[in-house]
């Protein structure tokens, strides 16, 4: 049996970019405030970076598998699901 790399599992998917629509929006005066951070650890597509101390979501990249959005303790970040025939196709599962 060949065995696939969560990164080849990852590279095979397509992606409907909804340019200049985000679905993720972050409040940077909560964010600026919170010690955690933990978006920019538990994201499995690393979609968030800090930049000049503001958070930056590329939200692109995004899976949607909602995890920034349970954990985030500051309620800093709003996310919701793309619009209809935008964001992540599986192609394998
Ligand atoms: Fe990352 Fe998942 Fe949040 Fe998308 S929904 S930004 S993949 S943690």
């Amino acid at each position: 049996m060949n065995r696939s790399s969560i990164q080849e599992k990852v590279g095979i998917n397509k992606y409907e970019i909804d340019e200049g629509n985000s679905h993720i929006h972050i409040d940077q005066e909560k964010c600026a405030n919170c010690v955690e951070k933990s978006c920019l650890y538990i994201c499995p597509a690393g979609v968030y970076s800090e930049r000049n101390g503001d958070i930056i979501p590329e939200f692109a990249a995004c899976l949607e598998c909602g995890t920034c959005r349970v954990a985030c303790a500051n309620e800093g970040l709003t996310w919701f699901y793309p619009r209809g025939s935008f964001g992540i196709i599986y192609r394998q599962g």
